[in-house]
Formats: structure tokens, sequence, C-alpha cells
């Protein structure tokens, strides 16, 4: 019932929505978890409920864009929790602005946190897993890194670049040992979808059951994706029996 015991998980923006699901199902599996966090405090509620579940839990602090922070945050977990099995890149954020006015911060800051903080996360953690010879990386992208919706360019490009690299480490790895996979969720129920539909509100005077039913048909999903079905999709790719490497899972919210 504890397949992943032993096993030791990093889960960056792990304080909430799709993050703090996964850590709970990867220590319901029986990992230990480090909460990658921006403000220690923020992962308390979080690191309580999994401790209570007789889980090891290590909080660590940075800004993933910060490449040193999350450097040091990787080493630091390790000395604390022994090597990184399992890496998930999941922080994020999205900015909706149409194309002509996305100016190059923009795309700068959707790369900073899509693409670079995942490359900088995999290169702390994969030496130590190539010595042993396993190891797992999910990559939470979007649906948004396997097709084009407007007004989110730089953050459509982005998570292209983020399943991109998922891909390529996928080829580069997998022969010694590494899996490394993608969640490809449609819009989520989470803080991110409350701004995202706030936002239209805002705009056009809908209300919120409209703009919701708005993305979701625009989405073409029967409803939001729920988090549990997100970490539950990761879960699945880091089981000890699991064979997928390279994957790029879309979760679209089909009807129950
Ligand atoms: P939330 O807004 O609920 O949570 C975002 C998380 O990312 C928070 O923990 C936040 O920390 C953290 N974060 C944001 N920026 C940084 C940063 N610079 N450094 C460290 N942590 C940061 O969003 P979701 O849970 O919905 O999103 C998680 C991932 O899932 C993202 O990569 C998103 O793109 C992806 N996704 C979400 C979908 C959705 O519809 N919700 C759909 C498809 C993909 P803090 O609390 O400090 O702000």
């Amino acid at each position: 019932m504890t397949p992943l015991a032993g096993r030791h998980a990093f889960i960056t923006g792990a304080n909430r929505g799709i993050g703090a699901a996964i850590a709970r199902q990867l220590a319901a599996a029986g990992a230990d978890v480090t909460l990658c966090v921006r403000t220690r405090a923020s992962a308390d509620a979080v690191a309580g409920e999994l401790r209570a579940r007789g889980r090891r839990v290590h909080v660590v602090q940075a800004d993933v864009t910060d490449r040193a922070a999350l450097t040091a945050a990787c080493t630091e977990a390790a000395q604390v929790q022994g090597p990184i099995d399992l890496l998930v890149n999941n922080a994020g954020v999205v900015e909706t602005v149409p194309f002509l006015r996305s100016d190059a911060g923009v795309f700068d800051r959707m790369l900073a946190i899509h693409l670079h903080a995942p490359v900088v996360a995999t290169q702390a953690v994969l030496p130590a897993m190539l010595e042993r010879g396993r190891g797992d990386v999910v990559n939470i992208a979007s649906i948004a890194g396997l097709a084009g919706t407007a007004y989110v360019a730089a953050y459509v490009a982005a998570k292209h670049a983020m399943v991109g690299l998922t891909r390529a480490l996928a080829a580069e790895f997998g022969p010694k040992g590494i899996r490394v996979n993608a969640v490809c969720p449609g819009y989520t129920d989470t803080d991110l979808v409350g701004d995202s539909v706030g936002r239209i509100i805002a705009k056009t005077g809908r209300s919120r059951a409209e703009a919701m039913e708005m993305i979701l048909r625009d989405a073409g999903q029967a409803r939001l994706v729920t988090v549990d079905e997100v970490a539950a999709a990761t879960l699945a790719f880091v089981l000890p029996e699991a064979t997928q490497n390279g994957a790029a899972l879309p979760l679209l919210g089909t009807p129950r």
C-alpha cells in the first residue's frame, strides 16, 4: 500500500493548488516529502497534515526563478532527507496579455518559471539519480503545452518548451533509468483559474457561472479538472511499475 516508501519527493509550489494535492498523494503512497515554497509559513498547513500521517516532511524556501536559491533548496533537501528520487516541477503562473501587448518581460517571466526553473532543479537532482540508476521527473505542464490558446502566447510558448524539455530529457536519460514525463491539464480547479475567471468577469460583466461556462466551452472541457486528478496522474508516472517515459498526458475534464 505504500509503494513509494523510502523515496524522497521534492515538489515546487507545494503549499497550495495542484502542488499541495501532489504532496498529499505522494505522501499517501509512502514518500517522504520536501515542500519547496516561496515562504516557509505558507507550507505549515500541508506540512502538519503530512507529518500527522507519519511522513518525514521538510520545507525549503525558494523563489524558483532565483536560480541560486532553487539550487540551494535542492541541496538542502538532499542533505536533510537524502537524495531526491522524485522531482515535481509544479510552481507556475499565467499572465494573460494580448500578443501585441506582450513585451519581452512577459516572455522572460513565463520562460523563467516554466522552462528555466525546471532546468535548474533537474540539473541539481539528476547527478544523484544517475549515480543510483533511477529517478523520476514530472513536469506539470498544461494543455497549453500541446495546443494554442488566445491571449496567453507567452504561457503557451513556455509550456510547449516545458513539454519539449520533458521529451528531450526522456530521450537522453531514459536509457539510464530516469523517467521524465509531463502532465498536461486543462483548466483545473485552483486559484489560478479563479484569477482568470475574475479577469473575464471584470472585463465583460459576465456572471461567474457564465464566465466559467465560456472558458470550459472554449477549451472543450465538460468540467474543471480536479487537483486530485492531476496528482493521481503524477503518482501513476512515478510508481515503481510505471513504464511511461517522455509522455505528455492531457487531462481534459471529461463528463463524470
Ligand atoms: P496556484 O495559483 O494554485 O498555485 C501556484 C503555485 O506556484 C503556488 O504554490 C505558488 O506559490 C507557486 N509559485 C508561483 N510562482 C512562484 C515562484 N516564482 N517561485 C516559487 N513558487 C511559485 O496554481 P495551480 O496549482 O493551478 O498551478 C500549478 C501548476 O499547474 C502551474 O505550473 C500551472 O501552470 C499548471 N497548470 C494549472 C492549470 C489550472 O487550470 N489551474 C492548468 C494547467 C496547468 P505562492 O503560494 O507563494 O504564490
